[in-house]
């Protein structure tokens, strides 16, 4: 039997901002607990909430990014319900007048290509605080800085075919909203946070399969190992003659497996209704236009102009547009003379190199033109400018400057040239003679001899003649 998986993500994202959403407590992450709390975020009586207008503004930007249609009147409800980290006994969300709907990511699929998912929507929401469970031995501790931290929640259509895909997808979303700048999406930071709900269905079937909810994945690589172990285990109870039950499960990233939570949590009945305290949120069409002029070119489209303009390959193109920071430097480098394919090159290989290692791209774009340059001109060979490079981020010495330093110049004057082919010819008489009986092949031994005779520093472009003619 071939089963096909139906997977919809709900990614909450933490926005941007430096006080939270409906009061001027600071949002900084691992300040010592119960720190950034005041009376609007501990719910106590008659503090009244504010919306942050910056909160407001970073979830519309996103929503506009992801093709949403943001609507100008949306509206803050309760959602009631009572857990010890949530002081109000109340989260503020939206629930049916949402900020945004109806918007579209794209990503590639490993199996299916190119593959478009619908956003259902995106509202915006207070967090809740933090249970510490470690803190006092056999108690559990509160910590409400996090209570009232800004969020975005965007809910994804049921358009996902595996788990592989649900990864893909939220690579090719975290790209796209790190462009927006209205979240530094970090899983280990807790500013991205990934539900996933899936179901099974035998190929083919068009209904839909009872779906259950896998929480508490850290990390993208953690999301697709908890959603093949909750698709093994729906498959192996159809296959067994079982139901699958509409639970909620937790992913255990030390054995890789998925249990279900008690199920007296999944019973909510949240008693939505609009927040008393807080008017409808009513934005406006020329705020709209300002926040969609203020959006920078999207990775797609950026890919796009890479091919198109630059005449960057797919690959090329898709590492360069990959992150805004590296789809800069990219530019510039080339902004600064450089040729587009040498850049993208380079930008692939030693930049990306030292950018995944260090979070920084330590060496400025117009050095890096003036290295592409020595390196295109023949003043020092491609293995050399690679040391070179290496040598450029802890120091302001224009590259060529740290290539004579390191006596990585390539000698192309002629009579240096000469003279080691010279050196060579005499030490080397017997295969002199046979070259000269016919043996022509010697050719690429005596490059090779000279190359090492002057230390790599002859330009092998140049020896070739200066040999021909001394060989006659
Ligand atoms: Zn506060």
């Amino acid at each position: 039997m071939t089963w096909e998986t139906v997977i919809g993500l709900e990614v909450h994202m933490q926005l941007r901002t430096r006080s939270k959403m409906f009061c001027a407590c600071s949002t900084a992450f691992g300040d010592p607990p119960n720190t950034n709390v005041c009376p609007v975020c501990l719910g106590l009586p008659g503090a009244l909430p504010v919306p942050n207008a910056e909160a407001v503004r970073l979830g519309a930007r996103a929503a506009l990014a992801l093709g949403c249609t943001l609507h100008h009147v949306s509206v803050f409800a309760r959602k009631n319900y009572f857990y010890p980290d949530l002081p109000k006994g109340y989260q503020i969300s939206q629930f049916d007048r949402p900020l945004a709907t109806g918007g579209m990511v794209h990503f590639e699929s490993a199996e299916r290509g190119r593959v478009a998912v619908v956003i259902q929507r995106l509202h915006l929401e207070e967090d809740a605080g933090k249970s510490l469970h470690d803190r006092v031995p056999g108690r559990t501790a509160v910590d409400l800085n996090r209570a009232g931290v800004p969020l975005a929640e965007i809910v994804s259509g049921p358009d996902l075919r595996s788990p592989a895909e649900a990864r893909a997808y939220l690579v090719a979303l975290r790209q796209l909203l790190l462009y927006t700048g209205a979240s530094d999406c970090s899983m280990e930071e807790g500013s991205l946070r990934v539900d996933a709900n899936l179901s099974i269905r035998r190929a083919g079937e068009s209904a839909l399969g009872t779906k259950t909810e896998v929480k508490n994945m850290n990390s993208f690589a953690n999301v697709e190992r908890a959603l093949e172990a909750e698709r093994h285990r729906q498959i192996a109870l159809v296959e067994a003659g079982k139901p699958v039950r509409q639970v909620t499960l937790l992913f255990d990233a030390s054995t890789g497996a998925v249990r279900p939570t008690r199920s007296k949590e999944e019973s909510h009945d949240y008693r939505y209704f609009p927040d008393p305290d807080l008017p409808p949120l009513v934005l406006t069409v020329e705020w709209e236009r300002a926040q969609r002029d203020a959006l920078p070119e999207l990775p797609d489209a950026r890919r796009e102009r890479f091919m198109s303009a630059h005449g960057l390959s797919p690959y090329h193109a898709g590492v360069m547009a990959s992150e805004r920071e590296l789809a800069d430097y990219f530019e510039a480098v080339v902004g600064a003379g450089a040729d587009a394919r040498s850049a993208a090159n380079w930008v692939a290989g030693d930049v990306m190199t030292g950018y995944n290692a260090s979070g920084a791209l330590a060496v400025d774009p117009g050095r890096l033109a003036a290295l592409i340059a020595l390196e295109r001109d023949g003043v020092v060979s491609l293995q050399a400018a690679r040391r070179v490079f290496g040598e450029l981020g802890a120091s302001t010495e224009p590259p060529r400057a740290v290539a004579e330093r390191l006596g990585l110049l390539q000698v192309t004057d002629t009579d240096a040239l000469a003279t080691w082919v010279d050196e060579v010819l005499a030490g080397h008489p017997d295969e002199l003679a046979r070259y000269r009986a016919g043996e022509t092949k010697l050719l690429g031994f005596f490059v090779g001899q000279v190359m090492k005779r002057s230390g790599g520093k002859a330009d092998p472009k140049g020896v070739q003649p200066v040999l021909k003619e001394r060989l006659g």
